[in-house]
C-alpha cells in the first residue's frame, strides 16, 4: 500500500463560491443571533427562519413569505441560501429518480431518490469524484476533484425534499465519493441532520458507506452516534480486492474487519458488508461460502449488489449466477439482501450521470 492518509483538501469553510457569503446552513449560531440583534429583529423571527430551514425544507430566502421584505433582503445581503442548482432529473420505471446537481464552481454531483414500500431513501454524495478509484466505479475514474462542503452535502437534502415534499426516512451516503475521507465536512452535516432543533433525524436512519478506509471507521466510532456502517468488501481475500481497488487507499481486510468489530462494539449497530458481484472475479461458490462465514463471524449483514457495467473491464454475472450466490449465502446462514441495483436503470451506477454532464474541466481547489 503506497499511502494511508486521505487527501489534505478538507473543503474547509462554508463560503459558497459564487457569492462568497457564508451559507445560512452552516453559519454559527452566535453569528446568526448577532445578525438578528443587529437588525433589530425579535427572537421569534429567528425561529421563523429555522422553521423554514428545518421543518419546511426551504432554503431560498425569497420563498420565506412570512418574513418581512426588509429582513429577507438583509438575509440575502449577508448569507447565501442555496449554492447548488438542479440541472437534470432522470426518473426510472422502477420509481427511483436520479438528480444531477450543479455546484457553484461548475462541478456536478448526483443524488438518488429511492422509494420502497412505506419509505423513501436519499442516496447522497460526499465528494466531487473519488480518490479511491475502484476500477469498476464511474465516480472514481478521474480521481478526486474536491471535497463537498458541509452545506453542499446538506443542500442535496433540499433538492430531494423539494421533489417529495418532505424529508426522507433514510439517508445513505453511498453516492459519489468516499465519505470517510471527508469527515471534516460530513460529520458537521450529520450533526445537523440528527440535531433535534435542526433536521431531527434518528442516527439509525443514516448510513455511511466506505470502501474500507480504516482510520475513518475508527473516527466514526469515536464520533459515537448510532449511525449504520456499510463497508464495501467486494472480496474475501486481499488478492481479489486488489484487482478491484487500487493500492493507494486500500487497507488489508484484517485491519478493516478489526475496525468493523471495534465500531460494532462501541456503537452497537450491526454492520453491513457490501459486495459488488462481478463475473469471474468474486462470484464463485467458494467466495459465497467464505463471505457468509465472514459475515457470521463479524455479525454483519450482506448487501449483494450485482455489478452494473461501467467499463469493459468487468461483466455482471448472469441472473442465474447472482441467484445462486444469494442462495448459497442464505444456505450458509448469512443475513443477506440482494440489491437489485435500482439506480442502475437511471443512467446506471453512481458517478455515471455526472461523468456525462461535466461542465468545466477538472479544477482543484
Ligand atoms: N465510496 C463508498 C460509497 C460510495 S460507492 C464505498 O465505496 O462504499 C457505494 C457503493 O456503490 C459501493 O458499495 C460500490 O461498490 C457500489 N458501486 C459503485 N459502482 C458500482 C457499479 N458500477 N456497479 C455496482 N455497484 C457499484
Ligand atoms: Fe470511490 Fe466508492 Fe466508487 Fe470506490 S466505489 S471509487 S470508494 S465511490
Amino acid at each position: 500500500m503506497a499511502g494511508r492518509t486521505g487527501p489534505d483538501d478538507d473543503g474547509a469553510g462554508a463560503l459558497t463560491m459564487s457569492s462568497c457569503l457564508p451559507s445560512i446552513l452552516t453559519v454559527p449560531e452566535a453569528e446568526l443571533q448577532a445578525f438578528f440583534r443587529d437588525n433589530g429583529e425579535k427572537s421569534f423571527r429567528r425561529k421563523q427562519l429555522q422553521e423554514w430551514l428545518y421543518r419546511r425544507h426551504t432554503l431560498q430566502f425569497a420563498a420565506m413569505t412570512d418574513l418581512p421584505g426588509a429582513l429577507r433582503l438583509a438575509l440575502t445581503e449577508r448569507f447565501a441560501d442555496c449554492s447548488s442548482t438542479l440541472a437534470a432529473t432522470l426518473p426510472a420505471p422502477d420509481g427511483t429518480e436520479k438528480l444531477l446537481l450543479h455546484l457553484a464552481d461548475g462541478e456536478a454531483i448526483e443524488m438518488v431518490l429511492i422509494p420502497s414500500p412505506g419509505r423513501m431513501t436519499f442516496c447522497l454524495s460526499t465528494q466531487v469524484g473519488c480518490p479511491v478509484g475502484c476500477r469498476f466505479c464511474a465516480s472514481g475514474r478521474d480521481g478526486l476533484i474536491r471535497n463537498l462542503h458541509t452545506h453542499e452535502i446538506l443542500e442535496q437534502l433540499y433538492h430531494g425534499s423539494a421533489r417529495i415534499g418532505r424529508l426522507p426516512d433514510n439517508i445513505v451516503f453511498m453516492g459519489i465519493g468516499e465519505g470517510l475521507l471527508n469527515l471534516k465536512q460530513l460529520l458537521p452535516a450529520i450533526t445537523m441532520l440528527i440535531a433535534p432543533e435542526r433536521f431531527g433525524m434518528a442516527p439509525r436512519r443514516l448510513t455511511v458507506s466506505t470502501s474500507g478506509y480504516v482510520p475513518g471507521i475508527y473516527e466514526l466510532a469515536a464520533f459515537g452516534r448510532e449511525l449504520n456502517l456499510a463497508v464495501s468488501l467486494h472480496a474475501v481475500d486481499d488478492a481479489t480486492r486488489a484487482v478491484l481497488i487500487p493500492d493507494t487507499l486500500r487497507y488489508p481486510l484484517a485491519e478493516i474487519l478489526a475496525a468493523v468489530d471495534d465500531y460494532q462494539q462501541k456503537i452497537g449497530r450491526m454492520a453491513t458488508f457490501e459486495y459488488t458481484l462481478i463475473e469471474a472475479v468474486n462470484d464463485q461458490d467458494s467466495a459465497a461460502r467464505a463471505l457468509a462465514r465472514l459475515a457470521r463471524r463479524h455479525h454483519a449483514k450482506i448487501n449483494l449488489i450485482p455489478y452494473n457495467a461501467t467499463t469493459e473491464l468487468f461483466r455482471r454475472p448472469s441472473n442465474a449466477v447472482i441467484r445462486r450466490f444469494a442462495e448459497l449465502l442464505e444456505a450458509e446462514g448469512a443475513k443477506m439482501t440482494l440489491r437489485l441495483e435500482k439506480g442502475a436503470k437511471v443512467a446506471a451506477a453512481c458517478g455515471q450521470l455526472r461523468a456525462t454532464h461535466r461542465r468545466t474541466p477538472a479544477a482543484t481547489e
